[in-house]
C-alpha cells in the first residue's frame, strides 16, 4: 500500500513537474527521486532492479511510479514515455542517471566486449534517453535534462578506460543537446560527481568523514543527498539560464590536487 504523498507546499521549486529519474532503484537515483519528489515534482523512476525500485517508490509515496527500463533498448524507452505520459499527463524533466561502473582495467587490458558495454549502458543509454524524451519536452513548450556524467568525465582517470569515455561522451553529449535545442527551451546539463558513498562504490570501503578521501581537496567522501540537490537545482527554474553547462559537485576533486598543507601554516 502506497502512503499518501504530503501536497508539497506553493513554493515548492519543482512543484507539479513530471520528471523521469533513470537508475532510480538506488544510489544516485534513488536520492535525486527522493529530492525531486520533496521538492514537488512527480516522479517515474526506472530500473532493471524491479524489487528495490518499487520500494523507493513506496517510500516516496503516491506520488511516484516505478516502471522496469533497461537503458539501452528503444522499446524499453518508449514504454517509458507512454507510462510518464499517461500517469502524468506530461514530461517536464530526465534525469539520465543509470549506469554502471565497468570495473578498473588499463586501458590495454580492457576487453572491447566490457569497453562497448559500458559505453552502451553509459553513453548510449543517455542518447536514447534524450532522442526519446525531447518530443514530450517540446510538447509542453520546455523542460529540463540532467544527465549525470562524473569526474572521471572531467579528467582523465587511471583505469576508467570505458567508463571515462563514456563519462567524457556524456559531457560531449549534452553540450551538443543543449546547443541544439535551447531553441525548444530545453535546456541540457551534466553533474559530475566526485566520490559519492553508493552501492557502486561500497567495494572501495572508503572511511566517511573528515581525513576519510585525501584525494580531493574537502578530504571525505560526498553523500548521495549532495548530488540530488544539484540535479534539482537544474531541473528547476532556479537555473532557468542555465544550459550546457557542466556541474562538478566533488569536493573540488577536478579543481585541483589538495594541498600538502592545507591550512598552510607554514607558508
Ligand atoms: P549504483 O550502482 O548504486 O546505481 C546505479 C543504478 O543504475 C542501479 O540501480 C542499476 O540497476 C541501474 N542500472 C544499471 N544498468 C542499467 C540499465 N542498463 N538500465 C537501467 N538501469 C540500469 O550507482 P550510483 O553510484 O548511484 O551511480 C549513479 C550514476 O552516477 C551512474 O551514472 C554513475 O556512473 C554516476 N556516478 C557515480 C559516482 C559515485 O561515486 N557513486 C561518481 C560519479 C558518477
Amino acid at each position: 500500500m502506497t502512503a499518501p504523498t504530503p501536497a508539497p507546499p506553493p513554493d515548492a521549486v519543482l512543484r507539479d513537474r513530471a520528471v523521469i529519474v533513470t537508475g532510480g532503484a538506488r544510489g544516485l537515483g534513488a536520492a535525486a527521486a527522493h529530492a525531486a519528489a520533496a521538492a514537488g515534482a512527480r516522479v517515474l523512476l526506472t530500473d532493471l532492479l524491479e524489487e528495490e525500485g518499487r520500494a523507493v517508490a513506496g517510500r516516496i509515496g503516491d506520488r511516484a511510479r516505478f516502471l522496469r527500463h533497461d537503458v539501452t533498448s528503444e522499446d524499453d524507452w518508449r514504454a517509458v514515455v507512454a507510462h510518464a505520459t499517461a500517469a502524468f499527463g506530461r514530461v517536464d524533466g530526465l534525469v539520465n542517471n543509470a549506469g554502471i561502473s565497468g570495473g578498473s582495467h588499463p586501458v590495454t587490458e580492457q576487453t572491447a566486449a566490457d569497453f562497448r558495454r559500458v559505453v552502451d549502458i553509459d553513453l548510449t543509454g543517455v542518447f536514447l534517453g534524450l532522442r526519446t524524451v525531447v518530443p514530450a519536452l517540446r510538447g509542453n513548450g520546455g523542460g529540463s535534462i540532467v544527465n549525470v556524467s562524473s569526474a572521471a568525465g572531467l579528467m582523465g582517470l587511471a583505469g576508467t578506460a570505458g567508463y571515462g569515455a563514456a563519462k567524457w561522451g556524456v559531457r560531449g553529449l549534452t553540450k551538443i543537446a543543449a546547443v541544439e535545442l535551447a531553441a525548444d527551451r530545453v535546456r541540457v546539463n551534466s553533474v559530475h560527481p566526485g566520490m559519492i558513498r553508493t552501492p557502486m562504490t561500497a567495494h572501495l570501503g572508503i572511511p566517511d568523514g573528515e581525513g576519510g578521501y585525501p584525494a580531493t581537496p574537502m578530504g571525505r567522501v560526498g553523500a548521495p543527498g549532495e548530488i540530488a540537490d544539484a540535479v534539482v537545482f537544474l531541473l528547476s527554474d532556479a537555473a532557468a539560464y542555465v544550459t550546457g553547462a557542466e556541474l562538478a559537485v566533488d569536493g573540488g576533486w577536478t579543481a585541483g590536487p589538495a594541498p600538502r598543507n592545507p591550512r598552510q601554516e607554514d607558508r
